[in-house]
Parts: C-alpha cells; sequence; structure tokens
C-alpha cells in the first residue's frame, strides 16, 4: 500500500513539474521511478530528503535563470532536467532506498542515501550560485589559472560556500530524520556532520572530474569551450576538446554522488 501511495505522490509532483518546466517528459517519467521508490519503499523521512533537494534546485535554477542565460551555451543541458540528469542526481539514492526496504534495520543505508543527496544537492548550489561571484572560478586542478564562469572544473569561494550549504541542509535534515530506529547508530549529531562533510567533498570530486576526464567539446564557430555535443547552442557540431568522450556530465553527477557515499561510510 505504501509502495502505491508512494508511486501515486510521486506522479503527481512529477505532473507539476512538467507543467512547471523543471522536467522534460522524460524527466518526468524518470522522477517516477526516482520518488516512487523512495517514496514507496523508504518511507516520508526518505521523500523529504528528495523533496529538499528536488525543491531547492529546481528553485535555485529558477532563481537564477536570467543570470545564467550567458552561460546557457557552456551547459550540457537547459533548465529543464531530462531523465539522464534525474537517474545521474538521484539514481544511486533510489537504490539505497531499495535496499532500506530488504534491510530495515541497517543505520548505515540511511547514512548512504543521505550522502548521495548531499553530494548532488551540494554541487546543484555551487553550479547555481557559482554565477554570483563577481570574480572568475579557477581551475581545480590548476588554482593559479583563472577560467570563464560556467567552465568544467571551476571553482569559487562562493560556489564553494554554496556547496557547504547545500550539503548542510541534507545533513541537518538526515540528523533530524534519523532513519532507522535500532542499536547501535552514530549519534545524530555524527550523522549531520558526517553527510555535511560528504555533500561538499562530493561536490569538489564533481568538480575534479570536471576538470580532467569529463568530456568536454570546444565549438569551432564560437571558438568556445562547452559540455554540448554534437550540436553547439548555435547549431555548429562541437568537437571533443579533451576527456573521455563517453563521461558525460550525468555519468560526472553519478560519481560525485559515489563518492559522497564512499566519505560518509567511512567518517561514520
Ligand atoms: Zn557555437
Amino acid at each position: 500500500m505504501q509502495i502505491l501511495t508512494g508511486f501515486v505522490l510521486a506522479a503527481l509532483i512529477a505532473f507539476v513539474a512538467y507543467r512547471a518546466h523543471s522536467l522534460t517528459r522524460s524527466g518526468a517519467f524518470a522522477a517516477v521511478v526516482v520518488g516512487g521508490v523512495i517514496f514507496g519503499m523508504g518511507g516520508w523521512q526518505w521523500a523529504i530528503l528528495l523533496l529538499a533537494f528536488f525543491i531547492s534546485s529546481s528553485a535555485l535554477t529558477r532563481a537564477f535563470k536570467k543570470r545564467k542565460a550567458g552561460l546557457d551555451e557552456k551547459y550540457a543541458k537547459g533548465g529543464r532536467r531530462d531523465a539522464g540528469q534525474v537517474f545521474g542526481n538521484g539514481g544511486l539514492a533510489t537504490v539505497f532506498a531499495g535496499l532500506h526496504f530488504f534491510y530495515p534495520d541497517a543505520q548505515w543505508i540511511w547514512v548512504a542515501f543521505a550522502a548521495c543527496l548531499a553530494a548532488v544537492n551540494a554541487d546543484t548550489w555551487a553550479t547555481e550560485l557559482g554565477v554570483l561571484s563577481p570574480r572568475p572560478p579557477r581551475m581545480v586542478t590548476n588554482p593559479a589559472r583563472e577560467v570563464e564562469k560556467g567552465t568544467s572544473g571551476g571553482v569559487s569561494l562562493i560556489g564553494t560556500l554554496a556547496a557547504l550549504g547545500g550539503a548542510a541542509l541534507i545533513g541537518v535534515l538526515a540528523a533530524a530524520l534519523g532513519g532507522p530506529a535500532s542499536a547501535p547508530q552514530p549519534a545524530a549529531w555524527m550523522v549531520g556532520v558526517a553527510v555535511t562533510l560528504a555533500g561538499l567533498l562530493g561536490s569538489l570530486f564533481d568538480s575534479l572530474l570536471g576538470g580532467t576526464v569529463q568530456a568536454i567539446y570546444h565549438c569551432p564557430a564560437c571558438n568556445k569551450e562547452t559540455e554540448r555535443h554534437p550540436l553547439h547552442t548555435c547549431g555548429t557540431t562541437t568537437t571533443l576538446k579533451r576527456g573521455w568522450p563517453w563521461l558525460d556530465n550525468d555519468f560526472v553527477n553519478l560519481g560525485c554522488a559515489i563518492f559522497g557515499v564512499v566519505v560518509a561510510l567511512i567518517l561514520v
């Protein structure tokens, strides 16, 4: 019954998000799967963490749409999230919610779930709020080098503080909502600190991948670096500049979530 309710609620939210242009059609179907499993097999505490990520990141994308308008050509996709983005951001968290259904007493599953969402939330907040930085970002692999805003692998102080805020939101909720209540388990504050730190480090790992092995393209017409492929926003075919061709932004987000989980589990 809870699973059915979960899918109905997820479908309602996905429909609203689709109508509000936060999700594409494929993104809305993916959100029903992700939301349905997390609501239905996890429970309301798990749903609250997912909603905190989904609502805060969609709101930030919307709020800073104008400021990011000139940067749209750099990012792999526009403001509407498609299935690849939904699974890249929420796929691993969905797996942990499913695991919880079979191992309801395992506290580490809650920590791992929260760490996934903390990492992708931190990364989204950093991307959306980083554009407010008055100074150009610097490459995470070479801090002496300033790069254009929106460049994969670029980091700024404001972006990093935003990542900390995004991670802390999930960390505080993870500590407050606790997850499965069984002894022995780490104290709530430890869960909060571990999840927050995991989120921050996960988003920095995301930048590291963006600055090294993520597929980055070049538009010969605009002479600009971009994540877009095969076509740039101007319509020209982009060519691979660096990185592994298969490692697109969605896989980088998954890598960010995996790294966050590893950090959180080591800490707890
Ligand atoms: Zn172009």
